[in-house]
């Protein structure tokens, strides 16, 4: 009922989403990387996006495409070779917005308890104490992990772990959330539940989401629009709008209208096998 009721919400305000202002532009991105044997790799070729505030935008390509790269160059941690990336009206270097990430591998402190792990960005930033314990409950809660603060992370399941690494990365209230493969080593019943979760959360904070995955069904599910990228060096062979209000029920990946969007995303994939 109460699902019912935010669906038809949703679908009232999204197409207010067009109309947001920029939180992201891509321009003509490329990275060359040095490889061991002295040439070069060129992982992205001139990756051009406009990326608007709180969007959900899925990057879906095949393994080794350059996905990750594209990220990291997003998130500042790699330097493009070539192009541009600007965060709403002022250029990258000084206005690179606090953003949180994720990675397929929950890395966390094994010393540390699952609250300590939430705090530490709170922790390096300078956050007070008590602001920062209070916020990691907060967010333990919001990711379902309430009553486990004092665990530490070997005590919990790969799901649980996943969870506090999203706590984390929520810890700075970022307004662009990166995602790497977030959930690429979870079997796919716990996926389905991250990928749920991770609607929520999207949804709740209003931030930008940028999810990288291989999973042509993650990606349509959880995406507002889905950069198709080529195979490497990888550029963007489509932007592909999934016309389906947020947020959605497990149930919509049964559905022909769903399944339209599979079909399309595989066709520019190329792919002949299944989605996973
Ligand atoms: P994806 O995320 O799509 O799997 P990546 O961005 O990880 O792809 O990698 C794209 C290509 O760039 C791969 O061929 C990979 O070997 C290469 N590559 C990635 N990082 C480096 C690096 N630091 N140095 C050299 N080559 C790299």
């Amino acid at each position: 009922m109460g699902n019912a009721m935010r669906v038809e919400n949703e679908s009232k305000v999204t197409p207010l989403r067009m109309l947001a202002p920029v939180a992201l532009e891509l321009k003509e991105l490329s990275k060359r990387y040095l490889s061991s044997d002295g040439g070069t790799v060129q992982a992205v070729a001139s990756v051009s996006a406009t990326i608007r505030k709180g969007e959900f935008i899925a990057i879906l390509g095949p393994s080794g495409c350059g996905k990750s790269t594209l990220l990291m160059m997003i998130a500042g941690l790699v330097k493009p070779s070539a192009g541009t990336l600007s965060f709403g009206h002022a250029s990258t270097q000084p206005s690179h917005p606090d953003f949180g990430i994720v990675f397929q591998d929950p890395v966390l402190f094994p010393w540390r308890t699952v609250q300590a792990n939430v705090e530490l960005p709170g922790e390096v930033s300078g956050m007070p104490r008590q602001e920062r314990a209070r916020k990691a409950r907060e967010l333990l809660q919001l990711v379902g992990l309430a009553g486990f603060e004092q665990q530490l992370p070997s005590e919990l399941s790969g799901g649980m772990q996943q969870r506090v690494a999203i706590a984390r990365a929520l810890m700075l209230d970022p307004q662009l959330i990166l995602m790497d493969e977030p959930f690429g080593a979870l079997d796919a019943m716990t996926r389905e539940q991250m990928n749920l979760e991770v609607q929520r959360i999207s949804i709740e904070s209003g931030a930008t989401v940028v999810f990288v995955t291989h999973s042509i069904a993650e990606a349509a599910f959880l995406a507002d629009r889905v950069l198709v990228m080529s195979g490497r060096p990888s550029t963007v062979r489509k932007s592909v709008e999934v016309e389906i209000e947020r947020p959605r029920p497990i149930e919509l990946m049964t559905s022909d209208r769903f399944g339209v969007y599979v079909l399309q995303l595989r066709q520019l994939l190329n792919v002949t096998g299944d989605a996973s």
